[in-house]
């Protein structure tokens, strides 16, 4: 499949999935826009790395998708918006009654109300070039709980319905909108889980991988970033015009149990 001359937004790109999902569109031809909040020279460097690998234009763009008019400029300074991948996302675990609220607040605004602020810049975007793909990552805490997860999970149901809600007020156009619910993927939001889960249960790291991370992963293998770029490239391919206002799980059986 090809998306040759197609742009892709993808937030939250520097690192783990979303840039797996960038490196995997720009293989099939998409020029495509990094971002994050955090505007360093190795930010830079990884779009100049994608451009030379694949001969697309890439380009690292700031903005902190915490904030909503951030958000709405990323699309405006892309220029182009044919592929939205809404991926930033932040975590923190703690029972609901200690769940600091400033917590509670920057995982509801990064995790879901982002999404809302990127999909409203980029529609009137993709009407204008007569095609789109929104594309959310979500996640299988976007259909199924954890505890000690309340923002995160709340976020991500969220996710999930204002999907179907994007899928209906574009159904009669060339433009879809859906989900994929990753189990868990070895990326920086994972490994930086390792180490505390290793002291706590006095573990050690192959043991807290297997029982603890993947407990619920009947594969009892990590989804790759890889297979998740590849599924936002079938999202994007014509087999999947049809598709929308759904979930793609890639969560070895999670929620298969
Ligand atoms: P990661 O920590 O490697 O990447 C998170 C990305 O979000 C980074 O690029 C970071 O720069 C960006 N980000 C964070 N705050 C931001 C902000 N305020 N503004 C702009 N960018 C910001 O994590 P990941 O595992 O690659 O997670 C990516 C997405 O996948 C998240 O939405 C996460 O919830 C989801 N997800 C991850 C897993 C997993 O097991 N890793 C499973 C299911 C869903």
């Amino acid at each position: 499949m090809s998306l040759k001359g197609k742009t892709a937004v993808i937030t939250g790109s520097n690192s783990g999935i979303g840039l797996g999902i960038a490196r995997e569109l720009a293989k099939t031809g998409a020029h495509v826009v990094l971002n994050s909040f955090t505007d360093r020279d190795e930010d830079h460097a990884l779009a100049d790395e994608i451009a030379k690998e694949t001969g697309v234009t890439a380009r690292y763009i700031k903005a902190d998708m915490s904030k909503g008019d951030e958000c709405r400029d990323l699309i405006a300074q892309a220029g182009a918006c044919d592929v939205l991948i809404n991926n930033a996302g932040v975590q923190n675990v703690d029972p609901i009654e200690n769940f600091p609220v400033e917590k509670w607040d920057a995982i509801i605004a990064i995790n879901m109300s982002s999404a809302f602020h990127t999909t409203a810049a980029a529609l009137p975007v993709m009407r204008a070039s007569g095609w789109g793909r929104v594309i959310n990552i979500a996640s299988a805490h976007g259909l199924t709980a954890s505890p000690f997860k309340s923002a995160y999970v709340a976020a991500k149901h969220g996710v999930v319905g204002m999907t179907k809600v994007v899928a209906l007020e574009t159904a009669e156009e060339p433009i879809t909108a859906n989900a994929i619910c990753p189990g868990y993927v070895l990326t920086p939001l994972v490994e930086t889980q390792i180490p505390d889960t290793m002291k706590e249960y006095d573990m050690d790291r192959e043991t807290v991988i297997r029982d603890v991370l993947l407990a619920r992963q009947p594969s009892k293998e990590f989804a790759t970033v890889e297979q998740l770029g590849g599924t936002c490239a079938f999202l994007c391919s014509d087999a999947a015009a049809q598709i929308t206002g759904t979930t793609i799980s890639v969560d070895g059986g999670w929620t298969a149990l």
